[in-house]
């Protein structure tokens, strides 16, 4: 193998430069020639491809955001585009691709392996850290710490009007970003999809609160949950609190930006050294994950398989430390 790609795709995570600069940086070392591609699967059909070199990715590990820049594509959904894309890396001799993205990106590239014989290598960048086989993924540990940083602020004014807070998360289909985020700032309540929720369980004991005059409590929603989001929650809860002076605020993209954390730039910098390892090794269609602090390489068929749950136990930790 002696031409490789890159790109990045789905929904950007802060650390998916410093997962670019790894596999650009590792490749060039290995005496690889490495091509940049541009907006995801959109740009490479589009041929919107560059070659790096290891100054192309100077200065780039504390920026959020992807230089490469990232896309939805929904041609790359169809077998036409598809053959498109792999004319296109035969054009340009590259023999080998790494997918920075989620596990959409990942199933995009289960279905070009499937049918084209240009191995590809995944590596995990979603905020949401909702893929199967890794302990983390890329951005997680960023988006989490930034709605933390917004909670605390949110429970300073909350604490000053004596105000019930709903604050909704990111994370799609996946509760991490609100248990994360929930605990750490000591939220009275964390809904999240894995788990069903009783309302009148979270009004039962707002109303024990109101009893005891405890009147500041902040509810963290993940943006899956049953209930469809932080707003619908409230107007649940207005419903039978009539006395609540409740707010809601959606943290909304703000998740996404950033510097990224120093775990993000140390997992992404170790996933994009071990995907240029598995092309040169010829360990194909696998993406990079880290699980017990060992590289796992998982095949990217296994994308689809459950991801983890969100145990009985966390949510008891919620409950006692929230009393
Ligand atoms: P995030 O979880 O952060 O949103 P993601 O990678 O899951 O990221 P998606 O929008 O689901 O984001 O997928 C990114 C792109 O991957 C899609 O726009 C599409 O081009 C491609 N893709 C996704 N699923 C498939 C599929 N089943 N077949 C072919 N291509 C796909």
């Amino acid at each position: 193998i002696s031409r490789i790609g890159v790109l990045t795709s789905g929904g950007d995570a802060p650390g998916m430069n410093a997962a670019v600069r790894a596999v650009v940086r590792t490749g060039i070392y290995h005496g690889l020639d490495v091509f940049g591609i541009m907006r995801g699967y959109q740009g490479l059909m589009e041929d919107d491809i560059y070659q790096m070199e290891g100054r192309s990715v100077a200065n780039i590990i504390q920026r959020g955001g992807t230089i490469l820049k990232t896309a939805r594509c929904k041609e790359f959904y169809t077998p036409e585009g598809r053959k498109k894309a792999y004319e296109i890396l035969k054009q340009r001799g590259i023999e080998g691709l790494v997918v920075i993205g989620g596990d959409g990106s990942f199933r995009g590239a289960v279905a070009f392996s499937q049918e084209y014989d240009i191995p590809v290598i995944g590596i995990a960048g979603t905020i949401d850290k909702d893929i199967y086989g890794t302990d983390f993924t890329i951005g997680f540990d960023t988006a989490v710490n930034t709605a933390v940083e917004a909670i605390d602020k949110i429970r300073d004014t909350a604490d000053a009007h004596d105000r019930l807070f709903i604050v909704e998360v990111m994370g799609r289909d996946a509760g991490y970003i609100a248990l994360h985020s929930g605990i750490a700032t000591g939220a009275e309540n964390i809904l999240v999809p894995e788990r069903k929720t009783d309302l009148k369980d979270i009004i039962n004991s707002l109303q024990e609160k109101e009893r005891r005059k405890k009147l500041v409590n902040i509810i963290v929603v993940a943006e899956g949950d049953e209930y469809g989001g932080a707003q619908n929650v409230a107007n649940l809860l207005k419903e039978h609190l009539p006395k609540a002076e409740a707010r809601v605020c959606i943290l909304g993209h703000i998740q996404r930006g950033g510097a990224p954390s120093c775990l993000d730039r140390l997992i992404a910098s170790r996933m994009g050294y071990h995907a240029v390892e598995c092309l040169i090794e010829g360990k194909f269609n696998v993406f990079v994950g880290i699980l017990n602090n060992k590289m796992n390489y998982v095949p990217l068929e296994n994308v689809g398989k459950k991801k983890g749950t969100i145990s009985e136990e966390w949510m008891k930790i919620v409950k006692i430390l929230a009393s």
